[in-house]
């Protein structure tokens, strides 16, 4: 199937493509759409048959549960049952944004959707394209992030084309992401509310709603065997490139120096740009500033492709302490690293 591209980058004087690309999704095909955090592969959140084929198109595992969009959260009580006072609170704080909020699921809401759970995972991101295109289309789109499971989300169409190329009927480019990593999740069937992602909204900004939030284990350390994760799509080993990871935890200047020390002509590089000049003539991605995690978190997961296309073996990765979107950008890393990870935390001076 030949993939069509249409070019979108903003609503008004779009109507008619938006309209298209709506008819897309209303004719139960797959759509790759824009989002702040990554591009989505989205289809009919209600059509049975268009998720299977989202599933298929990812080869993504049929237990991995779907996230459905909405544009506002009006919506919540036609998809979600016992919708808290909480959800409507974190929704006026941070909707449109990347915070994705499980619920108790609807019956209306396919088993195939949610992987078979009785939650459901809502979030309305904020694009205003497809915003516009979920309104034109009239229901829920479920959209997993649009890379082939396994590999790093894709924050640019171009990468999408790469990774979904004549698998799909059309892809949408908004342009490239904003957040650069994916949706948080809070878990609001329990209370207190549990963490089962990091992402693009930072864990203190939703205490600072909500309070006390407890943080699975899934989120900073790897399960031990028959244990499993809140969000069955974190067991999975994602965001790999294809040379093996090592992740460095620490004061800068003491991870870049011990990098410097153990890497070889074949290493790739993930550094801060206040370091780059250490490893000249050497395969380096910078993560942006030290300081700066917004710049980071739009950098981590092109940082992880790039490599993909070199001839490195093993990739070393300076990484950011916890603090606000600092755990996003820590838990892709380390995912892509297997948790192998060398903290050199205590020999900071
Ligand atoms: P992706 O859209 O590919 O970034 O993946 C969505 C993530 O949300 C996966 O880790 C899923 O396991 C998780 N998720 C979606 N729905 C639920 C749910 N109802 N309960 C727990 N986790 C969910
Ligand atoms: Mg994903």
């Amino acid at each position: 199937m030949k993939t069509k591209l249409y070019r979108i980058p903003k609503v008004a004087g779009y109507e008619k493509e938006i309209n298209e690309a709506a008819d897309v999704i209303r004719q139960g095909g797959l759509l790759a759409i824009p989002t702040e955090t990554v591009y989505g592969l989205g289809a009919d959140a209600l059509n049975e048959e268009a998720v299977r084929s989202i599933f298929e198109a990812k080869g993504r595992p049929s237990d991995n549960p779907l996230i459905i969009h909405v544009p506002g959260s009006e919506w919540l009580e036609c998809y979600c049952r016992q919708v808290p006072q909480t959800a409507y609170d974190l929704a006026e704080a941070f909707w449109p944004g990347p915070l994705t909020m499980i619920l108790s699921r609807d019956p209306i809401v396919p088993n195939r959707t949610t992987g078979g759970l009785d939650t459901v995972g809502v979030r309305c991101p904020a694009h205003p394209v497809t915003l516009a295109i979920i309104a034109a289309a009239g229901v829920p789109i479920a959209a997993p992030s649009a890379n082939t499971s396994g590999r790093p989300s894709c924050t640019n169409a171009e990468d999408v084309l790469e990774d979904m190329n004549e698998k799909i009927p059309a892809i949408v480019d908004g342009g490239p992401c904003q957040v650069g990593v994916e949706s948080t999740i809070l878990d609001l069937t329990v209370t207190p509310p549990q963490l089962l992602r990091p992402g693009g909204i930072p864990l203190e900004a939703l205490e600072s709603v909500v309070g006390t939030i407890t943080v699975d284990r899934a989120v900073t350390g790897l399960l031990k065997p028959g244990e499993q994760p809140k969000a069955p799509g974190m067991k999975y080993r994602h965001y790999a490139p294809h040379a093996k990871v090592t992740v460095l935890t620490g004061a800068g200047a003491t991870t870049a120096d011990y990098i410097r020390k153990h890497c070889s002509p074949q290493s790739g590089i993930i550094c801060f740009e206040e370091y780059a000049l250490l490893f000249e003539g050497m395969e380096v991605h910078l993560l942006g500033p030290e300081r700066d995690k917004s710049e980071q978190a739009r950098r981590v997961f092109d940082a992880l492709r790039k490599f993909d296309h070199t001839k490195v073996t093993e990739i070393y990765a300076q990484c950011p302490d916890d603090s606000g979107l600092g755990l996003a950008i820590g838990n892709r890393l380390k995912k892509a690293a297997g948790f192998r990870i060398i903290d050199l935390g205590e020999k900071e001076i």
